[in-house]
């Protein structure tokens, strides 16, 4: 198998039949013409199943992630609750008390409501997470690492461990490590979910997900019935732009990468700084566990707690210049958000927090907006 670089830069080598063109047409078709004898031997009959846009893309994400097929859709919460909607009414789930907001708000209201019984745990806890299984009645464990806001890390082949003793499934959202970073699959994992949206497309103008499976089998069959049925697919348009952004992102995650390095290390201590959470701290928590299951970099994603509480955070992200405030993460252009004013009552993110989605632009004048926006805000002044 090629290196990640050669897979995303070339989208596997893929040539168009037809014109010999290195880029791919934009297949806008909704259906297709059946065989005179009545087959349909293109193996494709209507779009909401058999998009041909799709092809390249999921196939490039299956390679990255050294899956064996990839399903599209039309948003990460779209790829999300299609693994929880293929369970059945009654099933018990294990997910992180710290995940990604409407994710959790999610499983809270609707899937409960649905009859899928689910226990929020401390997810970044091994142990926590077997007292939270029980054998034969789990149906899946669910992981975000880095976990939203406060990049919280699973151990993934310990839960998959777990997960796979009490017979249950382990997903994992991979959204801020990236196929680049982590491949979750290789680690235990039955299923990788993006939201791809944010760093494989990179660029903020395509709202998608994907779903990536270890194994094909009668599970998989619903996840791709629950595509199909609730019709949540892409359309040919953002799976063409998809594809663009997918062959620079080897390059994008580890600029971010670095770049978020510098700045965790410079704020580090500072004094207009409570905290850093970032896993590529040594002093992280989890970041034992990150070094061990994140090669290349620790991601783009990490948040800062500012010196004087909430008011002063907010004062902070007013003053930025380069980093836009604005929500959604892994675009080449740096993102600040004050977490707590987006995610309300019940949120895990404290009030002096600002999450901060690191872009691909100069490390250096990133480091100096941030720290004239804090002089600025008389942070910890
Ligand atoms: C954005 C995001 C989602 C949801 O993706 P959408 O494309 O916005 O539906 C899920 N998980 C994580 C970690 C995210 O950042």
């Amino acid at each position: 198998m090629y290196k990640p670089d050669t897979i995303a830069a070339q989208a596997l080598g893929w040539i168009e039949p037809t014109t010999r063109a290195i880029v791919p047409p934009i297949h806008t078709a909704t259906t297709f013409e059946r065989d005179p004898d009545n087959q349909y031997r293109s193996g494709r009959v209507y779009v909401r199943a058999d998009n041909p846009a799709f092809d390249q893309a999921e196939q490039v994400v299956t390679a990255l992630e050294h899956g064996t097929e990839t399903l599209l859709f039309a948003s990460g919460m779209a790829a999300a609750t299609a693994v929880f909607q293929a369970l059945a009414p009654g099933d018990h789930v294990v997910a992180p008390k710290v995940m990604y907001w409407a994710l959790r708000s999610w499983l809270a209201g609707y899937a409960a409501e649905w009859g899928l019984k689910v226990d929020f745990v401390d997810a970044d806890n091994v142990d926590a997470v077997r007292r939270a299984v029980r054998p034969g009645e789990t149906k899946l464990v669910w992981l975000e690492t880095p976990a939203n806001p406060l990049w919280c890390i699973s151990d993934i082949a310990a839960a998959a461990d777990i997960a796979h003793r009490a017979g249950a499934r382990l997903a994992v959202d991979s959204t801020v490590a990236t196929p680049i970073l982590t491949r979750p699959l290789t680690l235990g994992a039955d299923i990788v979910m993006h939201a791809a949206t944010k760093y494989l497309n990179g660029h903020s103008d395509v709202c998608a997900g994907t779903l990536t499976v270890a194994r094909l089998d009668g599970y998989w069959q619903r996840v791709k019935a629950v595509r199909k049925g609730n019709g949540a697919i892409l359309g040919s348009f953002e799976a063409w732009l998809l594809l663009r952004g997918l062959r620079t992102l080897p390059l994008r995650v580890r600029a971010a990468s670095a770049a978020a390095m510098r700045i965790a290390a410079h704020f580090r201590g500072h004094r207009r700084i409570a905290d850093v959470l970032y896993p590529g701290l040594t002093n992280f928590p989890g970041h034992e566990v990150a070094a061990r299951q994140m090669a290349g970099g620790f991601g783009g994603m990490m948040s800062i707690r500012v010196a004087g509480g909430a008011a002063a955070a907010i004062a902070t992200a007013a003053q930025l210049k380069i980093w836009k405030r604005a929500t959604s993460l892994g675009g080449v252009e740096s993102l600040v958000e004050h977490r707590a004013s987006i995610e309300g009552p019940g949120t895990p993110a404290p009030g002096d927090l600002l999450r901060l989605s690191v872009g691909i632009e100069d490390a250096g004048d990133l480091i100096e907006d941030l720290e004239l926006a804090l002089a600025g805000a008389g942070a910890g002044d």
